[in-house]
């Protein structure tokens, strides 16, 4: 069997599916099994057996509650699931159920085998809604090839005559979703100027305000709330549609429903429906004008209804006669109606699309725009010779609907933002970077979609780790965003020198305010283990046995304060330590330069004791506070008793990462000081003190710390 490559267009109440044939140079259409262009969107999912669209729909109509209908609306929601026979499912689900048995019935009433398949999806769905359609696509066992924007869809089939330049507007508005698109057709050249949409607004707000006037009217006249009633309510959804078709063509009609034994009969008028769908049709008048403000915008000139040349509609809710009046009174002429099935132009420009993705370029058979143009200002209906035009895939350039940012800290540090990477309205397929001098582990960026700058109004589209830095130094990490062809965010990182690092999106389910909460947490942690890092404790030890006893504890003293003149003391804390034949502490930590020396007045011969017996290492070294770069600096002048003891207490002391400095004047041991110094132990002469304690501050900074202390 012929294995053919199709555009579906996957409404939200209808579907279309077609096909370019080569040999005919045009699309076809491929009907149904009920021979019918169009498949409404519906499933029915009946102990076990599933029925789409005619039969579902027939379902639906009876009241049969395992019908599902509008579901394309919530793809990509999780938050958003259907109960149908006591089973759960997503709307990326039903779409591939649906998918999956549409094709089915297209294949076996066409006699052909699809292979691969171009998905329309709103212009201004997201990452998300897009992602979710590819897999919907995939979980019916296509092959798909491309998702496309259904405005850009209609375009290219509308569009592409190979008459002189025009601004073409689309207005789309089908059952669940509007978009509108404005794009420059030069030959067969298309650019997509700006889209603006709503996935939210379509024909079933429009059904939704019949079926509430007749919910109200019910219940005033019977005090029956058919919302109680989940299979009368299900069959008013149809007939309140059915009702709003008909008004389409007729001024007034009739809603009949019958809910709890009772039947009520409710006229409904075209005239009082459009008043009260009013603020729906000005909701699409809103989305056309900041359309225009963005193309204003990005073109520095005014941008207005003036500068359309022709206004298409498409979508089945562009039927409601409502539509064209707005148009008319908006833009001055009647929008392009002749030789459109708003119906199935979407699926005619996805078959085409279909086509150039496996063929690159396509030869399509067009009515010339010339002759089409001369018959009619000459008033003949002199039939035109066709033109052949050939159509290549890079002729379409298509745009983003939505800005694409990521999560980041606001300048002033305290909050956090969109930062926009890429414009709404930018070109597909084009990378933009940011780039990031980093030195950790593990760079994370939050993707988001939006256009506010506050993160909340965003979407999240996920979180991408970017792993394989080089550990040593800090490395020049360049993040590419893109939009790819179908409108889907990719991002990938190297380094600056083209080396490409390891990019995974991790899905998030945590909500903005979480993700907030957990990277102010993680900034506090960081920035106290900065500030624990960069502390720096010190212990100065000063012998005070009565061999200091005059010149040298005054020196001593002298050298101790022009050691902590040094230091910058926001970061440096000093114990200032006296030893003999035990220690003391004239201050703890202190990093007041006062009170620092104070404490070093303070020391004085005799405080506590005579003799060197003590040990002030093997005593003190475990008495810093905290893993910050520790330093003992020793300074005595005489032998003392228990050096053994010192010297096993030094070696676990610098084990464990303390630096010791050991200085000694008079008769101290220098080899003993040797011993017990992280380098070697300096004997020195009186006079030298003060500058040897200045070399060892020096000492500090480059050595132990790195840079300067002041
Ligand atoms: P689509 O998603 O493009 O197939 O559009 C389907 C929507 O068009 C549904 O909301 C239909 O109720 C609506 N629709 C189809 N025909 C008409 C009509 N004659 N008048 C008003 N709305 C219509």
């Amino acid at each position: 069997m012929k294995k053919i490559n199709v555009g579906i267009d996957l409404g939200t109440t209808y579907s279309a599916v077609a096909t370019f044939s080569k040999e005919l140079g045009r699309v076809q259409v491929l009907k149904n099994s009920y021979g019918k262009d169009c498949t409404p969107s519906v499933i029915c999912i009946d102990n076990g057996s599933i029925m789409v669209g005619e039969d579902a729909k027939n379902e639906q109509k009876s009241g049969n509650v395992n019908t599902a209908a509008f579901y394309k609306s919530m793809m990509g929601d999780s938050n958003w699931s259907a109960f149908i026979n006591g089973q759960e499912y997503s709307a990326e689900e039903l779409s591939g159920l649906y998918l999956a048995h549409l094709i089915q019935d297209i294949k076996s009433t066409n006699s052909i085998d699809i292979d691969g398949a171009v998905i329309t999806v709103p212009a201004y769905f997201n990452d998300k809604q897009r992602e979710a359609t590819i897999r919907a696509g995939q979980k019916a066992g296509l092959k798909v090839l491309k998702i496309i924007n259904e405005p850009t869809s209609a375009i290219i089939a509308y569009g592409l005559t190979g008459g002189k330049e025009k601004n073409v507007l689309v207005y789309d508005l089908g059952g669940g979703t509007f978009d509108v698109t404005v794009a420059n057709v030069n030959g067969t050249r298309i650019d997509v100027l700006a889209t603006n949409g709503n996935h939210q607004l379509g024909g079933k707000d429009w059904d939704e305000t019949l079926i509430n006037q007749v919910k109200e009217k019910f219940y005033s006249e019977f005090g029956v709330s058919i919302d109680d009633h989940e299979e009368d309510l299900k069959e008013l959804q149809v007939k309140c549609e059915e009702a709003k078709k008909l008004l389409s063509s007729v001024a007034s009609t009739i809603i009949t429903i019958q809910c709890d034994g009772y039947l009520g009969k409710y006229t409904v008028t075209r005239e009082d429906f459009n008043d009260q769908t009013y603020s729906l049709l000005y909701e699409t008048i809103l989305l056309i004008k900041s359309c225009f403000d963005e193309i204003s915008e990005a073109q520095n000139r005014p941008f207005g209804w003036n500068n359309i040349d022709e206004v298409v509609l498409v979508g089945g809710s562009t039927r409601m006669p409502q539509v064209k009046d707005m148009i008319i009174k908006e833009y001055g002429r009647p929008p392009i109606t002749k030789d459109i099935n708003v119906d199935t132009i979407v699926a005619t420009g996805a078959a085409m699309q279909a086509e150039l993705c496996v063929s690159n370029s396509i030869t399509l058979t067009v009515a010339s725009s010339a002759s089409a143009n001369s018959a009619k200002s000459s008033g003949t209906s002199m039939p035109t010779a066709p033109i052949t035009l050939t159509i290549h895939n890079s002729d379409i350039q298509d745009i983003t609907a939505h800005s694409l940012g990521m999560l980041a800290l606001a300048s002033d540090e305290k909050s956090y933002i969109n930062s926009i990477i890429i414009r709404k309205n930018s070109k597909v397929n084009e990378p933009f970077s940011r780039e990031y001098t980093f030195s950790g582990e593990k760079l994370q960026v939050y993707v988001l979609q939006g256009e506010a700058r506050d993160p909340y109004e965003c979407d999240i589209i996920g979180a991408y780790s970017i792993t394989g830095m080089p550990k040593d130094n800090k490395s020049k990490i360049k993040v590419n965003f893109l939009y790819n062809s179908n409108g889907v965010v990719e991002v990938n990182a190297c380094l600056d020198n083209g080396i490409v690092l390891s990019s995974t999106r991790e899905n998030t389910n945590e909500t903005m305010s979480e993700i907030i909460a957990r990277l102010e947490r993680e900034k506090k942690e960081a920035e106290e283990e900065a500030k624990r890092k960069s502390r720096i404790e010190i212990m100065l030890m000063i012998d005070t046995s009565g061999s200091m006893s005059g010149n040298r504890i005054r020196e001593a003293r002298r050298a101790a304060k022009d050691f902590v003149k040094e230091f910058d003391l926001n970061r440096v804390f000093i114990s200032v330590i006296s030893f003999a034949d035990r220690s003391q502490y004239k201050c703890k930590w202190e990093n007041d330069e006062r009170r620092l020396y104070h404490a070093i007045d303070d020391v004085d011969v005799n405080d506590v004791g005579y003799c060197n017996a003590e040990t002030p290492i093997n005593n003190n070294y475990k008495k810093f506070t905290r893993d910050c770069p520790r330093v003992i600096v020793v300074l005595t002048d005489g032998y003392w008793n228990d050096q053994s003891t010192e010297e096993t207490a030094a070696d676990r002391a610098k084990a464990d990462g303390i630096i010791i400095y050991g200085i000694g004047i008079g008769d101290a041991d220098e080899a003993f000081l040797s011993r017990i110094s992280s380098g070697k132990g300096k004997k020195v002469d009186l006079s030298q003190l003060s500058a040897t304690f200045k070399e060892v501050a020096s000492s500090i900074a480059t050595e132990v710390v790195g840079n300067s202390l002041k």
